[in-house]
């Protein structure tokens, strides 16, 4: 005796079928596209985190230049390399990192080294 899988009621349709899931949803996508657009339309804008100049197509990000707004859920502002973007990440993740390991190991004054 073998077990059959029942077929045709998953719970999940197959993978080519389903959405691409959007962790941030359409205001993201709407103000991306917005700033892709009139980036179209430049040609080319100087990247705000390294000052090279960026086209569409290259990779580009959303980014947030003021990395509250991006704690708080909201679109990033204004677009960012790809690359250029992660690595500002990083650097806000740590520093929120940084910001919780001070809080928690009591009186531990460091200054961040940038
Ligand atoms: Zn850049």
């Amino acid at each position: 005796m073998t077990m059959r899988r029942p077929r045709g009621r998953r719970k999940l349709p197959p993978a080519r079928l389903r959405a691409v899931v959007d962790p941030y949803g359409g205001a993201h996508r709407k103000v991306r596209a917005l700033l892709l657009a009139a980036l179209a339309s430049m040609g080319s804008a100087p990247c705000p985190l390294c000052g090279k100049a960026m086209t569409v197509a290259m990779p580009l990000h959303l980014h947030h230049s003021d990395p509250a707004a991006a704690l708080r859920g909201l679109p990033g502002d204004q677009l960012t390399h790809a690359r250029c973007n992660v690595a500002d990440g990083g650097r806000l993740g740590a520093s929120i990192t940084n910001a919780r390991a001070t809080a928690t190991t009591a009186k531990a004054v460091t200054k961040p080294r940038w």
